[in-house]
């Protein structure tokens, strides 16, 4: 799909991303190994990697390269070599989108904002033609609440068009076509990879990825229309078929096998819908429309270039508000997030890293995980769960270099509410092991509701939420 635009403001936020949340947002070596029998031979993909290249002006990482077929197999050993005549590997970058986002709020919040976790929009009221409240539940204790406000920006995602009719908003342009992309996550000693794969399917010709993720290897992901809710989105048997036998084409010898698998997810697309086109064809484009009453709503879009989708929203919002304001672009884009302060100099990460084993004793997998989930304020996190219980400073799970101080840290700090918030959002834990992470849940408990306040009743229903949650995920296996 050539988006020549898309592509170069992806390419351009990618590098903005990389800069202004170094902890989170990083460069990934990506290999694209051709075959005899691939889609597109060599030189047509050393053609179009240039192309990449130039649209990425000076923001990429570094620039492609063509690896040979010796030095792939050195390198990826598990791929597949019958046919198999070189690669190329170029750049992109890989983050954790819900720390992304996490961090994305705290930052709204320290800049004055409010932000309330597990509360959703229930309606809206109008005076005189106007915007004057909305109504919000919070989901935790039922409650109601009214906001005052004379303007809203509906970013829901795929419930987009549920949240605009809860505020009974005029007609607005685009609708939407959810598309659904699950993935399967591996252990990985059972798929060790050096670089993101990219994988053409052989059901198919899509794409497809096996990429190093959060010490494991992850395989996604799959492109289908989705009709039901955006509240049941799951990996399904035929998700489970599509990855592995894609997956096993390319890494013939690996056990990939669903048994083995230890987690997955899958989420929906909010695509703007496009007559004709298969679901990979669709724009990643975003759209801004109003309702003049007071609201405007963004659909579409990619995580890459939410500082733009945002922008663009607050353009809206402006007018909305018969505001002559300018949005104020260049201060806001220059400001790197919270987390992120201090750690744009090359080599900032790694002094943190290094202070944590020094001064804390942490082994390197722990220290560089407080680094990127807590960047240049991971010292603090540590310190402060240091003062209150030297055991927080043990993992969840054995073999997993996440510790429980994050369960303490999200409850008190990060606007975890529940044990699914944490296991889901905070950290990559339940997808990374979902077993294990039901095992655990009730420990989690314990540890967040030190902060919450949950009595004994509280902390089983928590651990129940995280049972029945991976019930859904796992059913593939059933
Ligand atoms: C499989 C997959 C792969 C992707 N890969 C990439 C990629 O490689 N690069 C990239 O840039 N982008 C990628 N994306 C796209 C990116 O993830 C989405 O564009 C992005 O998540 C959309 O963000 P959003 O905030 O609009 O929606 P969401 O992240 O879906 O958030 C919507 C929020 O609205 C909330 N909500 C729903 N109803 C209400 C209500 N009544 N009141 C209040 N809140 C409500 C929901 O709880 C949710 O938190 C991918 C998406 C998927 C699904």
């Amino acid at each position: 799909q050539l988006n020549f635009s898309l592509v170069f403001e992806s390419a351009q936020e990618r590098g903005n991303l990389m800069r202004l949340a170094p902890n989170i947002v990083k460069p990934l070596p990506f290999i694209m190994p051709v075959y005899e029998d691939s889609p597109h031979p060599l030189w047509k993909i050393c053609a179009g990697m240039w192309l990449y290249d130039i649209l990425g002006a000076f923001h990429n990482y570094k620039n492609h390269k063509k690896v040979s077929k010796a030095m792939l197999l050195q390198e990826e050993s598990a791929l597949k070599q019958e046919r198999l005549k070189g690669a190329v590997l170029y750049y992109d970058a890989a983050t954790d989108d819900s720390r992304l986002t996490l961090e994305t709020v705290l930052d709204g919040v320290r800049a004055g904002g409010n932000a309330m976790s597990r509360a959703e929009v229930l309606s809206a009221r109008y005076e005189k033609g106007r915007l004057k409240t909305l109504v919000i539940r919070d989901n935790m204790d039922d409650s109601t609440h009214e906001v005052s406000t004379s303007c809203v920006v509906v970013a829901s995602g795929p419930w987009t068009e549920q949240v605009l009719a809860r505020l009974d908003a005029l007609p607005m342009g685009p609708k939407l076509r959810p598309t659904k992309g699950a993935h399967i996550v591996f252990d990985r000693s059972t798929l060790p990879l050096a670089h993101a794969v990219v994988m053409s399917s052989p059901i198919d010709k899509r794409v497809t990825f096996a990429i190093p993720w959060q010490g494991a290897t992850l395989i996604g992901t799959t492109d289908t229309d989705f009709a039901g809710s955006p509240d049941e989105v799951f990996t399904d048997k035929q998700d489970v078929d599509y990855l592995v036998t894609t997956a096993k084409h390319y890494f013939p010898k690996a056990e990939l096998t669903p048994d083995r698998i230890k987690g997955t997810w899958a989420g929906l697309r909010p695509l703007l819908s496009a007559e004709g086109l298969s679901p990979s064809e669709i724009s990643r484009e975003h759209k801004v429309t109003m309702d003049t009453r007071g609201i405007v709503a963004i659909a579409g879009g990619k995580l890459t270039t939410y500082r733009v989708m945002a922008l663009d929203a607050m353009k809206k919002v402006l007018q909305v508000l018969g505001s002559k304001k300018d949005v104020g672009k260049k201060a806001v884009f220059r400001k790197p997030l919270f987390y992120g302060e201090k750690l744009s100099e090359p080599g900032a990460i790694e002094e943190v890293e290094n202070e944590l084993s020094r001064e804390h004793g942490l082994e390197k997998p722990f220290a560089h995980r407080l680094c990127c989930a807590f960047g240049s304020l991971a010292k603090q996190v540590v310190a402060e769960a240091k003062a209150k219980d030297r055991s927080l400073l043990t993992p969840i799970i054995e073999g997993l270099p996440i510790l429980r101080l994050e369960a303490f840290w999200a409850a008190r700090h990060e606007m975890a509410r529940t044990v699914v918030d944490f296991l889901c959002r905070r950290t990559p834990l339940f997808y990374l092991d979902c077993r294990k992470s039901v095992e655990v849940a009730k420990e989690v408990a314990r540890i967040m509701g030190d902060c919450l306040g949950w009595g004994a009743s509280e902390i089983e229903k928590q651990a129940d939420m995280v049972a029945m949650l991976a019930q859904r995920h796992m059913a593939f296996s059933r």
